[in-house]
């Protein structure tokens, strides 16, 4: 099907870690300093956002200390929501009109998720943020947010990372002969074994043509330069 025109439409996917400040939990400060930054960019472009929940629980890590994975990936989910009506606070506060989408139904905080009515929200200048992942066990928030760019049409994915700015060729922290890169294709990320974000969102973004730009949250205004289209990161292609 042809994608209707609209103006630039990204969707940023914003880690656990980023709401948790390194923590357990949500950091109000960190998540007003973000949702500031949402707020200085949303007149000119369009804005869905995928909220991770790695600050409270990880299904994987939980099902490791004996719990059932499923169950523990449902709680996974969960703490997402809660992440999700930190950021929709705060960016209220800051004068953006939102709407959260779940996909697990939880209709006093928050609306399903409904993608033509998604798309509706964001023609309409509202900031979508979407929250519990797929609504399925043993998906990740980063698959999550490359099947929501896809299903919204948006131009391209934004990864925000906490600690590094951007991809390198070895892990910065601990070799000290780490390059940045500038491009990298997804080709070359798999063959590397470059964890920008999980496999089968990788593939998923390779199969489909989806354009990422990992960049770094710490930068002062790099989650707007991004949402406007700026230079930073690494641009990782088909
Ligand atoms: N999760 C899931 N299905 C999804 C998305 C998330 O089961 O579609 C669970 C999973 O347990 C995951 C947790 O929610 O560990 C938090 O999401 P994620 O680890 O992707 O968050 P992030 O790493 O971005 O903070």
């Amino acid at each position: 099907d042809p994608i209707p025109e609209h103006r630039r439409r990204v969707l940023l996917k914003l880690s656990g870690e980023v709401f948790g400040g390194g923590k357990l939990g949500v950091d109000p400060g960190t998540v007003r300093g973000v949702a500031e930054q949402i707020a200085a960019a949303v007149d000119d472009v369009e804005v869905a956002i995928v909220v991770g929940g790695g600050n409270f629980f990880r299904g994987a890590e939980l099902s490791q200390s004996g719990m059932d994975r499923s169950r523990a990936d449902y709680m996974g989910m969960l703490g997402t929501v809660m992440n999700c009506l930190a950021l929709q606070d705060f960016l209220e506060q800051a004068g953006v009109e939102t709407r959260v989408q779940s996909a697990i139904t939880m209709g006093q905080v928050a609306e399903a998720y409904i993608p033509r009515r998604a798309i509706r929200h964001m023609e309409k200048g509202r900031v979508v943020i979407f929250g519990a992942g797929a609504g399925l066990p043993y998906f990740s928030t980063d698959t999550v947010a490359v099947q929501r760019a896809l299903e919204v049409h948006a131009d391209v994915v934004l990864m925000a990372k906490s600690g590094v700015d951007g991809v390198y060729t070895a892990d910065p922290k601990k070799d000290p002969e780490a390059r940045k890169l500038e491009r990298l294709t997804y080709d070359e990320a798999l063959r590397r074994d470059i964890r920008v974000m999980d496999q089968t969102a990788m593939t998923m973004c390779k199969d489909n043509g989806v354009t990422m730009v990992v960049f770094g949250m710490e930068g002062a205004g790099n989650v707007t330069k991004a949402i406007l289209g700026g230079e930073l990161g690494t641009v990782v292609t088909p």
